[in-house]
This record gives C-alpha cells, structure tokens and sequence, in this order.
C-alpha cells in the first residue's frame, strides 16, 4: 500500500515537472522570442544594450564602420533623452534601434500598465528625436515575464533574447571578453554586448579584435532583424 502511494506520488511529480518544463519551450516558439536563428549560413547578430552613451557608442560606431558591419542597439529610452545625438548618430550610420524600455526598471516589478508606459515612453523619445520607430524589444536582462510575453502576441513587438553573452559589464580583462566569443560563438548566435557601462569599459577594444577574428573565420555580422528575416 505504502509502496503504491510512492509510486502514484513519484508518477504525479514526473508528470508535473515534464509539463512544467515543457511550456516555456512551446511558448518561445508560439510567442516570437528569439535568442539565436537556425541558419545555413555564418550569419550572427551584434547587439549592444543600455546606450546611447555619449563616448562610447561613438567609439562602437567607428570600429563597426571600419570593418563595413552593421549591428543592433537595444537603447533605454532615458539615455535617448539625455544624449540624442548619439542616439542619431547610431541611425545615420545605417544601425538598427530596439526598445530596451525608458528606465531599465528590472521586469519582475511591473504590471502590465507600467510595462506599457516604459515601452511608450522609450518609444515617444526614439519618435520625437530620431523619427524613429522600433519593432524590437529586449526586456533588461532578459526577464521574460507573463506582461513581456503579452508584447509580442500582439505583433507589435519581436522579443530579441541572446545566445551568446560576452559579460562585457563585468570583465575587465580584453583577452577574456575575446575568448568566450571566439570558443563559443555558432552561426545563427544573438552576441550580447554594452555601449554603456557605468565602470571602465573594454567593449570597443575587445570589438576591434573581435570583428577582426570573425570575418577572418567566415562569420558575417548582420542586424537583428536581418538576422530574423524580418527586414
Ligand atoms: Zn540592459
């Protein structure tokens, strides 16, 4: 009798886990959540979140002009209102914005209301300063909530994850930052990087090399949405 009560507990357990496992992977797929793309080609996409930063983007800029690459900023809204002109500076050259939202608050804290506002408002500022409009968003640091997921049945935004985190907001070591892109990166990769990091940054030197080493390699960094299809 015991043994069976054990059986029935451990079979209802079994069940409860594959189900609870299973429906994050059917809503990534039913939702448009992407962190990487299934590709026949060496396509990857570049993305730098938390800009614009009013040094720094520029420096990103000249590096992804010198080696011909175009890449994807995910900006926060406030950044576009304190430093517009980096934020133009990143459409002039041909670079694709997302939404990041207007304040980088952490998702888990807000109601679908407030996720609304900080998406409006991130976009009213790319609108009024840039002419600009996204169809991209990527919640900060990824958290994908019941009201995040909301944004994109609605079609008007694609959710953009990553595949490949290059922790550029905590290394300070270059050669580091290089090794875990290069050992790990795969076609079809979301490279996350920062054009706005509140300590010293090591983003635009371990770019240089970076671009350097991957289109040696064969790989071709295009945008997000390119990356997607969706453009
Ligand atoms: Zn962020």
């Amino acid at each position: 009798m015991r043994r069976h009560i054990y059986r029935s507990l451990f079979s209802f357990l079994l069940l409860f886990s594959l189900l609870y496992t299973s429906i994050p992977i059917k809503a990534y797929a039913e939702e448009k959540i992407y962190r990487s793309v299934v590709t026949q080609t060496k396509q990857i996409a570049l993305t730098f979140d938390d800009g614009p930063h009013p040094r720094l983007t520029h420096e990103i800029l000249e590096i992804l002009d010198k080696y011909n690459v175009k890449a994807t900023f995910f900006m926060v809204g406030v950044n576009v209102v304190n430093y517009p002109q980096a934020a133009k500076e990143v459409l002039e050259r041909g670079h694709e914005v997302g939404n990041h939202t207007y304040s980088h608050y952490h998702m888990r804290g807000l109601n679908e209301e407030a996720l609304n506002d900080e998406l409006g408002k991130c976009e009213d500022a790319l609108e009024e300063l840039c002419e600009y409009r996204p169809h991209l968003f990527r919640p900060p640091e990824g958290a994908v909530t019941e009201y995040v997921r909301h944004c994109s049945e609605g079609g008007d935004y694609t959710l953009v994850l990553w595949s490949l985190d290059t922790r550029d907001w905590e290394e300070k070591n270059t050669a580091r930052i290089v090794q875990t892109v290069l050992e790990n990166i795969q076609p079809g990769d979301i490279v996350l990087m920062h054009d706005y990091i509140g300590t010293e940054s090591k983003t635009p030197e371990a770019l240089e090399i970076l671009l350097s080493k991957l289109l040696e390699k064969g790989y071709e960094p295009v945008t997000v949405s390119r990356l997607l299809g969706i453009c």
